[in-house]
């Protein structure tokens, strides 16, 4: 880590790669010795036609991403997607189900049913989403538009190890917000996939949509153009004023997933991140991990103290040293690391190194 920089474990917008932000320092001056800043190139320049271009292919090498399917650059986040789903591929008429599996996957279902019928095929309720369902608790409908799962859930640190079982010949959906390209995927076994830059990609204001040629051209005409996945694929994500110099940024930091060698490469280093703090957290005396062990995320960790006041001492003293980002979402308290792939390994020991110090000099009785 580069001096002046402290250790950045927010949710989203995220830590990005170091040698990243230099080059976005370079490119926004002057990128490619083209006498302008990416922020100054016209949309429809032969320069940024070669940036959108690349972010694609990018994408694709580093995830193998068949010819069947498009990838979109997009805007509105993860929530516009929320909608656009239904919009474009549920009729009214048409049952979805959805994997209720924290609150980002709720607010996707409710917004599923202002377009057509909703089925909870499981949710984690029960538990407050501290586990994911079990095989036998999801009850899929009887012949579902598609399926709609979020692969990690942020606010509750839970994460799919695989895919769970769904019916054939059904289009699979998934939220890959915050997991995307953290570990190898086979995009194959989904119709749409869909994640907000923020956490994994880069910043926020872009959306990667992968959405397979089928299910592009389901859209009612009478829907708004900008909602119509068929409008951003026939113009390769440039129908309209795309966020340039977002695409531009996703671009790069995929490139510098795959020189750290890809997906596969991502997913070990993610996996050895995050064991550094589950190993931590199942042998403490006054921090215990939130989530199942089963349903433990690589990405998001939640975790809490004995108490709240404890809590508040421990994210003060935390910011104290240079470690940002630690509070739990508003809705559940407590703590949470969110590692994802940008977050150095090195920030990851510094914390658990913090966290037993802070033990150390604040045993659970005071
Ligand atoms: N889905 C998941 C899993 C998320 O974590 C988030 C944001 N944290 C969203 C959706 C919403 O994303 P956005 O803010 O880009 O709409």
């Amino acid at each position: 880590m580069q001096k002046g920089r402290i250790h950045n474990f927010n949710a989203g917008p995220a830590v990005l790669p170091e040698p990243v932000l230099r080059r976005a320092q370079e490119a926004v001056f002057n990128v490619d010795e083209s006498g302008m800043g990416i922020l100054e190139h016209s949309h429809r320049g032969k320069l940024f036609e070669r940036v959108n271009a690349q972010a694609e292919e990018e994408a694709r090498r580093l995830a193998n991403i068949p010819d069947g399917y498009r990838v979109l650059f997009l805007q509105g986040g993860a929530s516009l997607q929320f909608a656009m789903v239904p919009m474009n591929i549920l009729s009214a008429n048409a049952t979805a189900d959805y994997l209720v599996t924290g609150q980002w996957a709720e607010k996707a279902m409710k917004e599923a049913k202002k377009f057509g019928k909703v089925h909870v095929a499981a949710t984690g309720e029960a538990t407050n989403f501290s586990k994911l369902p079990a095989p036998e608790d999801i009850h899929y409908s009887a012949s579902p538009a598609y399926v709609h799962v979020t692969t990690n859930n942020t606010i509750f640190g839970t994460q799919w190890a695989e895919l769970p079982e769904t019916p054939p010949g059904v289009p699979v959906v998934a939220d890959t917000s915050s997991d995307m390209f953290s570990r190898p995927i086979d995009v194959a076994r989904y119709g749409i996939i869909y994640a907000g830059a923020q956490k994994n990609l880069g910043p926020s204001g872009v959306v990667m949509v992968i959405i397979r040629d089928d299910l592009v051209e389901r859209a009612p005409t009478s829907l708004a153009t900008m909602l119509q996945y068929r409008t951003h694929a026939k113009e390769k994500s440039l129908y309209n004023t795309p966020p340039t110099f977002g695409i531009w940024l996703v671009g790069e930091v995929l490139k510098w997933v795959r020189e750290l060698g890809g997906l596969t490469a991502m997913a070990e280093r993610n996996a050895e991140k995050a064991k550094l703090v589950y190993d931590y957290l199942d042998q403490s005396e006054v921090f215990r991990g939130t989530a199942d062990p089963s349903s433990r995320s690589q990405m998001n960790i939640c975790f809490r103290g004995p108490t709240e006041d404890f809590e508040a001492r421990f994210v003060a003293e935390a910011e104290r040293r240079g470690f940002t980002g630690l509070k739990g979402h508003r809705s559940v308290g407590g703590m949470r690391a969110s590692i994802y792939n940008a977050c150095p390994r090195e920030s990851v020991v510094a914390l658990v190194d913090f966290m037993k110090d802070f033990e150390r000099t604040n045993p659970a009785a005071t």
